[in-house]
Order: C-alpha cells, then sequence, then structure tokens
C-alpha cells in the first residue's frame, strides 16, 4: 500500500525516516532488547532518549540555561487553562490577541481566573493578524497563537507588546526560527510539527514559571515539571521518543532557518498558484498568510466538491477545509515534501481547466 500525501491539519505528515525509526523502537529501543513502549522511564534507556530529545530542542531552538524544556501529557487546549490559572491572579488583566478559534478558547478559559483585555481582534472574519493593538495598562502577560490553524493567518513576527509573551505556537512551532526574547512561555501541541497527540512542548523562561502561583496540585503548575524534569508521574515515553526523532531529523535538515526557507518555498508555490487562478482564490491577507495552513476557496461549491474527489483518487489526503470556515485548506507542516505542493497544484490546476 502506497502512503498518501497528507496535508491533514493535524494530527499530520511526519517524516518517513522518523516513522521508520519508530517502528524499529517498538520492538527494540536501540539495541536494548527492549521495546520504546515497554522500557520503565526511570531506566537508564529512557532516561538517555529525554535526555538526547531535550539537548536537540535546546540546539535546535537555542536555548540558554535560563529556559526550561517542558513535556506536558495533554495537548495545547491544557494551556489555554494552565497558563491563567498559573500566572493570572483574580484582580489581574492579560491581554490576548483574538485571531481566530484558537485564541477564542484560550480566551474563554483566562476569563475564569481574571480580566482579560482583547488586544485586538481579526473579528469576524479573521482574514488577517491585526496590524495594530491596544494594550491595557499593566497586563500580566500578553497571549497569541503565532498560527491560526482554522483561518490560515500567521504573525510574520510576534507582537511588540509591553509585557512577556504567552504564544501558542502548536501549528508552527519548529517551522522558522524562534525570536526568544520576548516570550516568557511557547507551548505547542506535538500533532502538527513535532509528533503524537495527547502531549505538548513547553519552552519557558525559568523565572517567568518561578512567578506562577505555588498552592495549586503539582501537575497544575509548570514549577513541577520544571523541578521534576517532566517526571513527577509516568510522562508520554512515546511521545518524548517520536518528538526526540522529529527535532533531531530537523538539526539534520539544516535546524530552523533551512526549513524556514524551504517552508517559504513551499507556500510560495502553491499561493503563486492560487494568485494567478481565476477559479482558486486564497483567503487570508497577503501580509496575514501562513505558511503552514494555506486556506482558499474555489468558484463553486461544486468546483470545490470536485477537487477533494479527484484529491483523494490520486492519493492526496486531508484537503477539506475546516468546517467553521468551509473551502480548502493544505497545511504544509515541515514533513510535508515540497514534491507534494507541486501534486497540489497541478491537480488544482487541471480541475480549474476542465471546468472551463
Ligand atoms: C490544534 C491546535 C490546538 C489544539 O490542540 P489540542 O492538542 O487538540 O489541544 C490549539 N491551538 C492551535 C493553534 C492548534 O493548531
Amino acid at each position: 500500500m502506497a502512503r498518501k500525501l497528507n496535508f491533514s491539519s493535524g494530527p499530520a505528515a511526519l517524516p518517513e525516516d522518523v516513522l521508520r525509526r519508530a517502528q524499529a523502537a517498538l520492538l527494540d529501543l536501540d539495541g536494548s532488547g527492549i521495546g520504546i513502549l515497554e522500557h520503565s522511564h526511570r531506566g537508564p534507556e529512557f532516561m538517555r532518549v529525554l535526555e538526547r530529545t531535550e539537548a536537540a530542542i535546546r540546539e535546535v531552538a537555542g536555548l540558554d540555561g535560563a529556559w526550561a524544556v517542558l513535556f506536558v501529557t495533554a495537548g495545547a487546549t491544557h494551556h489555554f487553562s494552565m497558563v491563567p490559572q498559573s500566572f493570572l491572579g483574580e484582580d489581574e488583566t492579560a491581554d490576548y490577541c483574538h485571531t481566530g478559534v484558537w485564541s477564542g478558547k484560550a480566551m474563554e478559559e483566562a476569563r475564569r481566573f481574571g480580566t482579560v483585555h482583547v488586544a485586538c481582534s481579526g473579528e469576524p472574519d479573521f482574514t488577517s493578524t491585526p496590524r495594530t493593538q491596544t494594550w491595557s495598562t499593566a497586563p500580566r502577560y500578553v497571549h497569541y497563537t503565532s498560527n491560526e490553524t482554522i483561518y490560515g493567518t500567521q504573525w510574520a513576527a510576534p507582537p511588540h507588546a509591553p509585557a512577556p509573551l504567552v504564544c501558542d505556537a502548536s501549528s508552527d512551532i519548529f517551522s522558522r526560527p524562534l525570536d526568544l526574547v520576548p516570550h516568557a512561555l511557547i507551548y505547542a501541541g506535538a500533532q502538527k510539527n513535532l509528533g503524537p497527540s495527547g502531549i505538548s512542548l513547553v519552552l519557558a523562561r525559568k523565572d517567568f514559571v518561578e512567578s506562577g502561583r505555588s498552592d495549586l496540585p503539582p501537575l497544575a503548575q509548570y514549577r513541577t515539571y520544571v523541578t521534576e524534569r517532566s517526571m513527577y508521574n509516568t510522562p508520554n515515553t512515546f511521545g518524548i521518543y517520536v518528538i526526540g526523532e522529529v527535532v533531531s531529523w530537523i538539526r539534520a535538515q539544516g535546524g530552523l532557518a533551512a526549513l524556514a526557507e524551504r517552508n517559504d518555498r513551499k507556500a510560495a508555490v502553491l499561493y503563486d498558484f492560487l494568485d494567478q487562478s481565476r477559479a482558486w482564490t486564497p483567503l487570508a491577507e497577503k501580509a496575514s498568510r501562513s505558511r503552514m495552513n494555506v486556506t482558499f476557496r474555489g468558484a463553486t461549491k461544486e468546483l470545490e466538491e470536485t477537487m477533494l474527489a479527484r484529491a483523494e483518487e490520486r492519493g492526496l489526503s486531508g484537503l477539506r477545509g475546516h468546517r467553521s470556515v468551509g473551502g480548502l485548506r493544505a497545511s504544509l507542516y515541515n514533513a510535508v515534501p515540497e514534491d507534494g505542493i507541486r501534486r497540489l497544484v497541478e491537480l488544482l490546476d487541471e480541475v480549474e481547466r476542465a471546468a472551463r
């Protein structure tokens, strides 16, 4: 059975090399005679996995000793509440940049704990990341979503904020170099660019973590993950293993700068085609276009359905847009090959010509 080209928004395509290594490690991790799922999390074999995974992340992301690398056994949604619960006092305000579905959910959770000030909003159609923001006087932190997976918009650079940034980077982490300086905490569910679902990677400044509440249950505090090295309880050992393999793969590709170049090129092939097409129209404004999730519409519903059916026949999968936006969406994460985007463009062109 040939593998399909997977344009799914998440869980999403992973590098084939990594999948093959994981397949072998299920039976035998690093020649230990025991599979990754079967090893004790306290044993030396898994400790080596944890160490090399953290080291690879530190190297690729350029993290110094002021930063902690944490693995939390839950997706990005968990941090929508964990962040404000830890850092936002009842009488404090956090500023949120509202760019779509995910920031909406994050704000909803934050309102349980303190005051949310909406510093900018792309409502109602969320086709761009707002160019101007109105900050509150002394926000505890500023939260933004670096890439809006559903609407297909992406911040070109982090917002200039008067407080430490907290970033939901679930759908573009490690797709380009990270500007660490303005950030206090970056979290990402793994299933878009890093590995399996149900685990998230958190990069956090230790001093910011220390400033959080210390009277919460241990697993509700980032502090516990720092002091216990993400091993307060049994972590998702397989998830950490896969993330380690993916990040080693990223390093072998030349790191984040090399991937950013490739991802720019990949997105440009598709956007250039859409811009000249009379049948297909990109949804996001040019300056806010995502390089990870390209959202677009066909001239008619019929054309979209024809395209989706033909794509499935050709082994191109996962192109239907999110139900709240409609149209099509091609997710071009790190592991989606350049050649795959050329095949997608050829098919879009073919369907367009056939409809004339
Ligand atoms: C997918 C996604 C989430 C949700 O991740 P879960 O693992 O389902 O919690 C949150 N934020 C963004 C930007 C996403 O793309």
